[in-house]
């Protein structure tokens, strides 16, 4: 990047708030998606929302590529600056500026951290039910741009039936609002909408506001162990069509089981075939009469139940879903995750052919997921510096998102499209979609300076 250039962004940041040499961009290069490396020329924090906006309008007059950065924890290498330009980090901005118990909402900053915001508002008596299973490090601005979910998808929902309101800044720096704080609000086009999912494309989000809600009164968590997993499947789309809606239902195959034992000694039943997680909550009475339905179910596909005794045993069988990733990224080099979902009913047929296409390619996969959501993870340990095992890797990756395709599923449940999953997208959506969300993008972006390449785009 041209010292011009570099100067200009040190005079809007100041000196502390910029960094262009490589042993700094490096840092970030790269993103939680096994991809080369590629380092920006120049990494900009910002601390306010006037430099944000000055930092945009630099960028489009020069075309420079713009990579808003939260915690970098995506899946989907929606973070990786494919052609350097500037990424701008979010960590100034971590502040909850009201979380108002009259209304139930919050108005957030986009880098605070979910978790800090969740405790937050369960200091106040409320909740708020979004918790990716990153939550501890992932930003609010990072989760409304992958529109992320979490354990407690099934019954509460994913990041936009909570998204009530947004600011962010448009291609050429100008604030935008969409939404706002009643909550019946159909005033113009539903730009809160437009953000979801928008993977850092079209604005650079700085607030939201965002919906609370009473927590369950009562819970109850249930381990239930099988030894066939094909039964543990049955049993998740039977629990589904009983109408039954547990606020999670988890699955762990048991390479995964064993592997996350290993590491975290939680006592999990390592000769299991898999496990599944369930929590109902609710009101008492109503968790008492699911969960036994919900065990009845379990036990009627072969299942042995144990129910969480009290909250300590309940948050080591949470964390136990929680450390699934971090425990198989300690066991090769390279890890890939993916994000294929299907309708509830197909997870039997899912969690099937998964297994067959590891045996076909003689790779290891090891499967956990939101199984209530048909969410499942597909996760490949691998290493890829092994050229000929990442040609069998490759292969199956296509051959997981056709059988997706084909069971009428979809390339993301969770992680988003960015470079990752980009050459999949028109098999999904079809050339005119493609084509419609470039006409979106570049009548919003007309330099293209938003994140470019990510989807596509
Ligand atoms: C161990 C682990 C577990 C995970 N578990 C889950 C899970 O259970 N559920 C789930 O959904 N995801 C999960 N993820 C994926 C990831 O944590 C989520 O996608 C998360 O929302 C990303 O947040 P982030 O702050 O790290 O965003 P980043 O990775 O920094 O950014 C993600 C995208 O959002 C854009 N972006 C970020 N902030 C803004 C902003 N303010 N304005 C505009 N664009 C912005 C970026 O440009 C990028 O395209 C997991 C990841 C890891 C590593």
């Amino acid at each position: 990047m041209q010292k011009v250039l570099i100067e200009a962004f040190e005079g809007m940041v100041g000196k502390q708030n910029c960094w262009s040499n490589i042993e700094d961009t490096m840092a970030y290069s790269y993103d939680a998606f096994p991809e080369e490396p590629k380092a920006p020329d120049i990494v900009v924090k910002p601390q306010n929302y006037e430099q944000i906006s000055s930092i945009i309008k630099l960028c489009n007059e020069n075309s420079i590529p713009l990579i808003v950065r939260g915690a970098g924890t995506n899946l989907s290498g929606g973070t990786l600056p494919v052609n350097g330009g500037c990424v701008m980090l979010m960590s100034g901005f971590n502040n909850i500026l009201e979380i108002n118990m009259d209304d139930l909402y919050a108005v957030v900053q986009a880098g605070v951290v979910t978790q800090k915001f969740a405790d937050a508002v369960a200091k106040k008596g409320l909740l708020y039910p979004p918790d990716p299973a990153s939550l501890k490090v992932s930003t609010l601005g990072g989760n409304v741009a992958e529109n992320s979910g979490g354990l407690r998808a099934l019954k509460y929902g994913v990041t936009s039936h909570y998204l009530m309101g947004v600011k962010f800044l448009d291609s050429e720096g100008n604030f935008i609002k969409g939404g706002g704080k009643p909550v019946k609000l159909v005033t113009g086009y539903n730009l809160p909408g437009l953000m979801l999912s928008s993977e850092g494309t079209l604005g650079v989000m700085v607030e939201f506001i965002l919906k609370l809600v009473p927590p369950p009164q009562s819970r109850k968590s249930l381990l239930v162990i099988y030894s066939d997993l094909i039964k543990a499947s049955q049993t998740v789309s039977d629990i589904i069509s009983s109408k039954i809606v547990p606020a999670t239902l988890e699955i762990l195959d048991n390479f995964t089981i064993q592997t996350v034992e290993k590491f975290h000694h939680l006592g999990l039943p390592i000769s299991a075939q898999a496990i599944l997680l369930i929590e109902v909550d609710g009101h008492e009475a109503q968790v008492e009469d699911e969960y036994k339905k919900v065990a009845d179910i379990c036990k009627s596909f072969g299942g042995e139940v144990h129910i969480a005794k009290d909250d300590t045993e309940r948050d080591s069988l949470w964390q136990a879903r929680r450390d699934a990733l971090s425990s198989l990224a300690r066991l090769n080099p390279t890890l890939i995750l993916e994000d294929a979902t299907v309708p509830r009913s197909k997870v039997p047929a899912m969690m099937q052919a998964i297994n067959d296409i590891a045996k076909k390619y003689n790779l290891l996969i090891g499967t956990f997921g939101h199984a209530g959501d048909g969410n499942l993870h597909p996760t490949i340990l691998t290493d890829k510096r092994n050229v000929e095992e990442m040609k069998r890797v490759e292969k199956a990756i296509d051959e997981i998102f056709e059988i997706t395709l084909k069971l009428e599923g979809t390339l993301s449940g969770e992680h988003g499209i960015g470079i990752a999953k980009a050459k999949y997208l028109e098999s999904e959506v079809g050339k005119s979609t493609i084509a419609f969300m470039k006409r979106l993008k570049y009548g919003l972006d007309p330099n293209n300076i938003l994140n470019p390449h990510k989807m596509s785009l």
